[in-house]
């Protein structure tokens, strides 16, 4: 029996994909493949279902029917460097093994994240973890101007410190979140897709979507059908609650979304009768306008 591999991610292997100021991803290692998925199905299915489905049309239909274990059997290896604010978020992915580089027992690089101009925005007044519009370019440079000093001086008490003696575990507590770290993250194809899923979408802080989109990539030339899978069901895909769902039966019967809303308790306004900014009912106009600007 050979190792399966796949040439286009074995050209990868090892590539570092520069991400933010001075991130990366690269992909250390992999085990499986699309094949491997379909191995692990049958096994559950047994040798006739060649003959009723395909390979694509099962990784398509164990995507779609969460039939989950299959996708278990991929694993990914990456090296990720990233700043401590990113790294906060992608921990919390807790299915993912990771080893860290250590600040107590080396000395942090004199790195951080600083980010375009364009990217320091405005905070979004609807949603209270998002950015919105431009500011005006003197508070952007500002700000970034403010970064770029405290940083430096942060680095330069975390030198003195270390330069007085102080432990390199007590002199790190002077760098801010900025600053730049580094691990091994390991994760099965599942769990993998399941943080695309979260850190892909737009709800998610655009600093940890470039990593996700970086580490997406590795996926797409690992496992391409079931990439393609994942992008058709999960990310293209729109879930509808039961309310949504009375909703869209109003809408085939003729109903403007407005009243289908309506039909379905899908509140747009306030008791007030101020129009609402956030809540279920402007979720489903949302979906609407995803699925009218869908190609
Ligand atoms: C847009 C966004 C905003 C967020 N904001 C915040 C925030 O303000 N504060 C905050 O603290 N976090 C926040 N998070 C983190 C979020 O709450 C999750 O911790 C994170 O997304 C990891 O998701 P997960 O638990 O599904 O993933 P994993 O930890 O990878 O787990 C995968 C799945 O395994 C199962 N699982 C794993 N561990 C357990 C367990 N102990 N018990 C039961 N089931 C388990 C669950 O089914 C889970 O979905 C945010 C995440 C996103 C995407």
């Amino acid at each position: 029996m050979s190792r399966p591999f796949v040439p286009e991610a074995d050209r990868l292997l090892g590539v570092k994909r520069p991400v933010l100021s001075h991130g990366f991803v690269v992909l250390v290692d992999y085990m499986g493949n699309d094949a491997a998925i379909v191995q692990a199905a049958r096994v559950s299915y047994g040798p006739g279902t060649k003959s009723i489905r395909d390979d694509r049309g099962l990784i398509r239909y164990l995507l779609r029917h969460r039939h989950t274990t299959p996708f278990e059997m991929v694993e990914f290896k990456f090296l990720v460097r990233l700043p401590i604010y990113v790294a906060r978020q992608m921990v919390r992915h807790r299915t993912a093994s990771l080893n860290e580089f250590s600040q107590r027992y080396s000395i942090v690089p004199d790195e951080f994240d600083l980010p375009p101009v364009e990217e320091i925005r405005r905070q979004s007044a609807r949603n209270r973890q998002g950015r919105a519009e431009a500011l005006p370019p003197a508070v952007a440079g500002r700000f970034r101007a403010d970064l770029e000093r405290v940083s430096h001086e942060a680095y330069a008490a975390y030198t003195m410190a270390l330069e007085a003696g102080v432990a390199r575990e007590t002199a790190r507590m002077v760098l801010p979140l900025a600053y730049y770290t580094q691990w091994y993250w390991k994760i099965d194809l599942w769990n993998l897709l399941h943080f695309l899923s979260l850190r892909l979408d737009a709800h998610s802080q655009e600093e940890i979507r470039v990593y996700a989109a970086e580490l997406a990539k590795a996926v797409q030339a690992v496992c391409p059908v079931a990439y393609e899978a994942f992008e058709d069901f999960v990310l293209g895909g729109v879930q509808l609650s039961r309310k949504e769902r009375r909703a869209v039966r109003s809408l085939l019967e003729g109903a403007t979304p407005e009243k289908a809303c309506a039909d379905a308790h899908l509140p747009l306004t306030r008791e007030d009768g101020q129009p609402m900014s956030t809540g279920e009912g402007v979720e489903f106009l949302e979906k609407l306008d995803r699925i009218r600007a869908s190609t």
